[in-house]
């Protein structure tokens, strides 16, 4: 067509490629608070504050002791693809919740960010992002760690405020990152507060750091999490296969739920929604439960980080394994034989 112009081949601008990431990280507030959130666990924080207001659309603000970020680091922290936790690309050897390198920059196009932070040996300081550029690197007083500050959210990006649920939604949705998080990191102090209207402030959720050995520390967390009830109807899992582990604790079936909400499943320390893993935690059960009831557990799988793949997705929820069989197997037998020890067959079983 003669009539058509040749068109023109530009490179997106710095502004423009952190927003459309953006689009892929951040798609709610509680996306935001889990980036955050992670970034506060693997600064080795102890203690770990999140507040939000309104949802989180008009406020997050997330504040850790952790080893904080000095001063002349934070333009770099704000960069793409900018990340002080994997070294060269052994993308196949990860300890870390985060090595993309790409939240901050992110949620910096979404929001108005604001991160205040004091490493150790250095001074204060502070930067802030507006309108996809950030600014001048302040002073600021501060005794130690790192404070995110993450206001509207999405106000660059009518769309996608349009699409957030109500405030009482996603409220939920970040109640529910905190407690995945809190679960996996069971020596780690976590408290929740909701600070909207007045600024009061009202604590939602609260979990003290455990003490002892992970094992116990995980049951204590469970507890606090998910309640006494299931603490006391758990059964503690503990098995190995091919150089996959599997621990953590699932409830008998007389404490099974009428849907899956109570089901919570983390791959070498990582919180993960896996359609694979929670058909294994089914499949465990189908001799326990009827088919209208729903399992209640909280299970690790841990492994070689050779043999998952964490890097399949930017809010990296989802992993593949390399031998999914072996995984499934592994749930589905490891748990079998602690519910068939428990001698609490349901009297709805289904003869095999
Ligand atoms: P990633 O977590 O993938 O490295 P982010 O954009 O989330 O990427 O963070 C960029 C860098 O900023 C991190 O690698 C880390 O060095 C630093 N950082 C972010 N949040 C914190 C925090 N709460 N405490 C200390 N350092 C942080
Ligand atoms: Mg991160």
């Amino acid at each position: 067509n003669i009539s058509t112009p040749q068109p023109v081949i530009r490179q997106l601008d710095e502004t423009a490629i952190n927003r459309i990431a953006a689009g892929e990280v951040v798609e709610r507030p509680a996306s935001a608070v889990k980036e955050l959130v992670e970034n506060a666990i693997d600064a080795g924080a102890q203690r770990i504050t999140v507040e939000y207001a309104d949802g989180g659309k008009t406020l997050i603000r997330v504040t850790d002791d952790g080893c904080g970020i000095a001063g002349d680091d934070l333009p770099l922290a704000l960069s793409r693809h900018a990340t002080s936790k994997i070294d060269g690309s052994d993308l196949l050897n990860i300890h870390s919740f985060g090595f993309r390198g790409e939240a901050l920059p992110s949620l910096g196009a979404v929001g108005r960010l604001t991160i205040t932070s004091r490493a150790q040996g250095h001074d204060g300081a502070e930067i802030s992002v507006i309108g996809g550029k950030h600014a001048a690197v302040k002073p600021a007083g501060l005794s130690a760690g790192t404070v995110v500050t993450l206001r509207d959210l999405f106000y660059a990006t009518p769309a996608r405020l349009k699409f957030l649920r109500t405030d009482r939604a996603e409220a939920q949705a970040i109640g529910d990152v905190i407690k995945r998080l809190a679960m996996a990191e069971p020596f780690v102090r976590f408290v929740l507060r909701d600070v909207s209207g007045d600024g009061a402030g009202r604590e939602v959720f609260r979990a003290e750091a455990e003490q002892g050995d992970l094992f116990d520390a995980l049951h204590g967390r469970l507890r606090q999490v998910l309640g006494r009830e299931f603490a006391e109807n758990a059964l503690a899992i503990d098995a190995e296969r091919e150089g996959f582990h599997l621990t953590g604790f699932a409830a008998l079936p007389t404490y099974s739920r009428g849907s899956a909400v109570a089901q919570y499943l983390f791959v070498n320390g990582r919180p993960v929604k896996d359609k694979m893993l929670m058909g294994a935690l089914r499949g465990a059960y189908f001799d326990f439960l009827s088919r209208d009831r729903h399992p209640a557990a909280a299970l690790f799988v841990d492994c070689d980080p050779n043999l998952v793949d964490v890097n399949v997705h930017p809010a990296k929820s989802e992993v593949r394994f390399r031998d999914p069989g072996v995984v499934r197997g592994l749930i589905v037998s490891g748990l079998r034989h602690a519910l068939a020890n428990a001698g609490h067959r349901a009297s709805t079983t289904v003869a095999d």
